[in-house]
Parts: structure tokens; sequence; C-alpha cells
């Protein structure tokens, strides 16, 4: 039996049945992680004592019966910017390269009370900046589908970690995209939650009004159990919603029968990779079958989502980005400094790579005086449009399918030397992060021997439809069932 291509629930079944122990499933990841990762770079700490010793108390809590959560003894990994108590975080950056938190996020903390077992922290593009990892300040990720090309950003660690079966699920963090997209480049299923429905807390930020925390699994019944584990209300986060999670694992077999399904015409547009096309085509015919009404929608101002996103981002960015400054967190280059000054700006021109720099700068310059009207205000206000036209099409539907990249995931080095085409990579991520609503990614099928990913985009805080429609579309289809091979 391979331990480490169970899924949750079937490794959950495993662990309470006493067929398997979780140090022998923990014991199996690590092993794989030891024997493949070198390959993949999928991993930028592994926290091999800590796992160990999670996995040894949730034995002891399975033999006793004892709060047995379906996540309890279950081995994962986290994205690097997601706050883990005694273990390095480094956002894949410099200038956090030795940071150690002294706190966990709120998601460590809830995993921990579940009973769910940390391997480790996965590579990300610095800060969350970027879509295909390269912007690491550490190295390139692989995708296992073939090694020669990215697995989408900026959560790529997380994405290939879980492809290539180096951990039972793991966490992602969507700002704009960075869940979907490489969930999609890597072929595996991948949620961004409502905004507010999962706490921030321990997140280091990116773009605070967006920033979202999301699980990546093997499947979408695994993905509802541990958004379920870690969605909810929480005091440290006031954006948090205080309204209940549904039992999305309970209710994902309800019919999905007679339910509308729009098509957003602006995402079909030219200039998509043929098979891409040809996959998306198919799942919506899929989704026919299981009884969908099909309609066509149109979110009139998807134009704008890209510089809106992106102009947004850097401005918040560049203000959250201004707390590493050498006096608090991580690197201090303080040699030869006269002043404190010296001391921010020395850290900041080593600690930081050239895309964060980048976008410092054209957030402090969207924020000044005599531009903050032209460019921070008027991007707010178009959000508000991209939020409504949402709103208006889930008047008519209940729920959007769409693809989750214009193509499949393209080779290590291709977009590096050209900032403004990595970002066009995001065209059909990005517009659900300002609109704030959720929106699940599945595999669809394969385009050049690489994974097409959809994503189904739903109305705010109904995670439960997007789980139920992925989940019937993957009761009919295999392609979330595929792993790669990795040479
Ligand atoms: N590609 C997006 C960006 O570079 C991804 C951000 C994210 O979701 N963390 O901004």
């Amino acid at each position: 039996m391979q331990l480490h291509t169970l899924t949750i629930q079937e490794a959950h079944q495993l662990l309470v049945t006493k067929q398997v122990s979780s140090v022998e499933l923990t014991q199996a990841f690590l092993q794989r992680i030891r024997e493949i990762d070198p390959k993949i770079k999928a991993y930028v700490t592994v926290s091999e004592e800590l796992a160990l010793e999670q996995a040894r108390k949730a034995d002891e809590r399975i033999a006793k019966g004892e709060n047995v959560t379906p996540l309890t003894g279950i081995p994962f990994s986290i994205k690097d910017c997601i706050s883990t108590r005694g273990v390095r975080t480094t956002c894949s950056s410099k200038i956090l390269e030795n940071y150690i938190p002294q706190y966990n996020a709120t998601v460590t903390d809830k995993l921990a009370q579940a009973g769910a077992v940390l391997l480790g922290k996965t590579n990300m593009d610095e800060f969350g900046m970027g879509s295909s990892c390269e912007n690491s300040a550490f190295f390139n990720t692989h995708n296992p589908w073939n090694l020669d090309h990215v697995p989408g950003g900026s959560s790529g660690g997380s994405a290939a970690a879980m492809s290539a079966s180096l951990a039972a699920f793991t966490i992602g963090e969507d700002t704009g995209g960075s869940v979907r997209m490489p969930a999609g480049f890597c072929g595996v299923t991948g949620i961004k939650p409502t905004y507010g429905r999962v706490s921030r807390y321990g997140l280091i930020a990116l773009a605070s009004s967006f920033d979202c925390i999301g699980p990546m699994t093997r499947d979408a019944c695994d993905c509802a159990t541990v958004l379920e584990h870690i969605a909810g209300h929480d005091p440290l986060d006031s954006t948090t919603y205080q309204s209940p999670i549904s039992n999305y694992t309970q209710n994902i077999n309800k019919p999905i029968k007679g339910m509308k399904l729009g098509i957003p015409k602006e995402y079909f547009v030219a200039g998509m990779e043929a098979g891409v096309e040809t996959a998306l085509q198919e799942a919506i015919r899929a989704c026919e079958k299981l009884g969908m009404e099909i309609h066509e929608v149109s979110l009139s101002h998807t134009k704008y989502a890209l510089p809106v996103y992106y102009l947004l981002l850097f401005a918040e960015a560049s203000a959250n980005l201004a707390r590493m400054d050498g006096t608090r967190f991580g690197l201090s280059v303080s040699e030869g400094a006269k002043d404190v000054i010296d001391i921010y700006l020395q850290t900041r021109r080593e600690g930081f790579g050239d895309e964060v720099k980048r976008r410092i700068m054209l957030g402090a310059y969207a924020l000044s005086a005599g531009y903050y009207d032209a460019y921070y205000l008027k991007a707010q206000k178009v959000r508000t449009l991209l939020r409504r036209d949402f709103e208006a099409a889930f008047s008519k539907v209940d729920i959007l399918l769409a693809p989750t990249s214009p193509t499949t995931a393209f080779k290590l080095g291709e977009k590096t030397s050209n900032p403004l085409e990595m970002y066009l990579s995001d065209i059909y991520v990005v517009a659900t992060n300002p609109a704030g609503v959720p929106a699940i990614a599945l595999p669809c099928g394969f385009s050049k021997d690489m994974p097409v990913g959809m994503q189904l985009i739903g109305k705010h805080l109904d995670e439960q439809t997007l789980f139920q429609v992925a989940h019937a579309y993957q009761q009919v289809t295999d392609w979330h069932k595929r792993n790669p091979k990795i040479s």
C-alpha cells in the first residue's frame, strides 16, 4: 500500500482502525520527501522532529479514542508565509531567512488542535509576489509533471508538494490566485475561501484586504474537510465572519441537478491555449450531463481586474512591508550605519528581491499625495464595479465556471525577464480577490501533457455549493486521481 497517495479520508480510516499509525504515515512522508524533494524542491524547511512528536501524540489520542478528528494524525505542509511557533517562517525572502515566530497563526493552531502533523514549510514567491515560484530568494520549485516547468505561484511549493505526494494536504494562501493558479498548473484541488472566512492572524500580510488562506488537497472532499477545521470567527482577526460554518463534508453529496452554471464570456476569449479551451468545454458538458443548466453571463469589467488588482496590491504591500526594517523581524544590516535610517535602507536593500522592491516603489508612488486620487482611489472605485459584476451574475446563476489560466504551466525562465507577462498569467484568477468571493480550482484535463485547471466561483460564503459541484464533477471524472511519474 502506498501511504503517500491516500486521500485524507482513506488515511483517516486506516488510522482509526489501527491498520497504520500516524508515526508510520509521517515516516512514509518524511522518507518520500528525502527521496523526491531534492528534484521538486517544494520544501524550504522540513520540521522532522516536530512532525514525529505530533504524530506520537496523535497516536495516543487515537489509542484513547479521545478527541479524534478527521485530521488527527494526518501529515500536512504549510506555505512559508504562515507563522509556525518555533519553526522558521521565511516568506522565501532573505529578509526573514532566519526568522522564527514566537506564536502560531490561528490556522496553525487550529490544525494542531485537530491533531494534524506538520511536516514543514513550503516554498513560495517572495512575500507571495509572483506566479511561478521563481521569485523565491532561495531556489526554484519544479512542476512534478515536468521538471522543466514552473509549478505556478505564489503557493508553488504547496501545489508541487501536493502533486508529488509529499504531504497528505497542504495549506496555501491566495491574494490574487496563489492557491488556484498553482493548483491548476500542478493538477490538484485548492480553494480560495470567501475573504474573512479563515482568520489571517499570523499570516504575514501581502495585501490585507485580499489575503485568504486556503487548503490544497487531492480532491474536493478533502478540501471541504480541511476548510471545516480552519474556518471560522477569530477574535484576533476582526475581518472574520461571525456566521457559522456549514458542515461542508456532510453536505457534499447534496444534489446539484437544476443548479444554474454561469459561463462568463469574458473568460473565454482569444489567446487561450487550444488544449485548455477544449478541456474547459468538456468540463462544461460534464456539468450539463450532471443536470446543471448552462447560461452565458457577462462580468463586463473583467478587463480592469488585472490593473485594479495590481495597483491595489502594490499599495497595500508597500504599506505592509514597511515593518520589515531591520529593527523588528529577521535580517538587520547595521554594519557601518550612522543612524536608524541607514539600518532601514541597508537592510531593505540587501533583504528584498527585485520584484518586492519594484512593487514597494510602485505602491508608494500610487499612495503618494497628488497621485492617490488618480490611482489608488480610482482603483478602489473600479474594485466596487468588479464586485457588482459578480453580484449581478449571481442574481441569475448559482455558480460560475472559468479556467484558472490561459495556458498550462510554462517553462522555468520563460517569463522571468518580463514582469508584465508574468502578471498576465493571473488574468483569470485576480478578479475574485477584490470582490471577496470564494473559488475552488480543480483539474479538468491535460494539454501538451500538462494539467489544465478550472475554477468554480461562488457567492459570498457559499463554499458549500462549490464543494458540491466540484465533488459531483470528480465523481464522474478521474483527472484528480492522476499522479505524475517523477523521473
Ligand atoms: N500572482 C499574484 C501576484 O503576483 C499572486 C499573489 C498571491 O496570491 N499571493 O501578486
